[in-house]
């Protein structure tokens, strides 16, 4: 399951995601950081068992927490199959099915938002 962790000036001081992995033993995986001076967020996936811990272990002042879910929106109707975010995105969230209709994995998704941007029918959207 993934995690957007979302940090304040307060929040930023502390080592928190080294400090929640360190007490619970839990192999979180950073899959994306944007720290912009005294503020940023980061997308960490974790266990579905282990992610009710994890949030409990990571939650503080100055941090908020939100499990990540349908990173991707995708207007069927807008869509034309063209499959240039298939070529866009690293993170294989797009491919044909077997009838050449787009297929969306939005759970692999790291919000770079590239897909949302090059789509020349604005049929794709990324909640943030
Ligand atoms: S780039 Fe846009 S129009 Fe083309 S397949 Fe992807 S979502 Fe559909
Ligand atoms: S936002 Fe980035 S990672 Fe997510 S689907 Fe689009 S191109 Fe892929």
């Amino acid at each position: 399951m993934k995690l957007k962790v979302e940090f304040d000036r307060v929040g930023i001081q502390e080592p928190s995601i080294a400090k929640a992995i360190l007490e619970t033993g839990i192999a979180a995986n950073i899959e994306r950081a944007v720290i912009d001076g005294d503020e940023g967020w980061t997308l960490i996936s974790v266990a579905d068992e282990e992610t009710e811990r994890f949030i409990a272990a990571l939650s503080r002042p100055g941090v908020s927490i939100r499990i990540q879910k349908n990173a991707v929106s995708h207007n069927v109707t807008e869509c034309v199959d063209c499959g240039l975010c298939i070529s866009i995105c690293q993170k294989k969230v797009f491919s044909f099915d077997e009838d050449w209709k787009l297929r969306v994995e939005p759970e692999r998704c790291v919000l770079c938002g590239r897909c949302a941007e090059f789509c020349p029918q604005r049929a794709l959207s990324i909640l943030k």
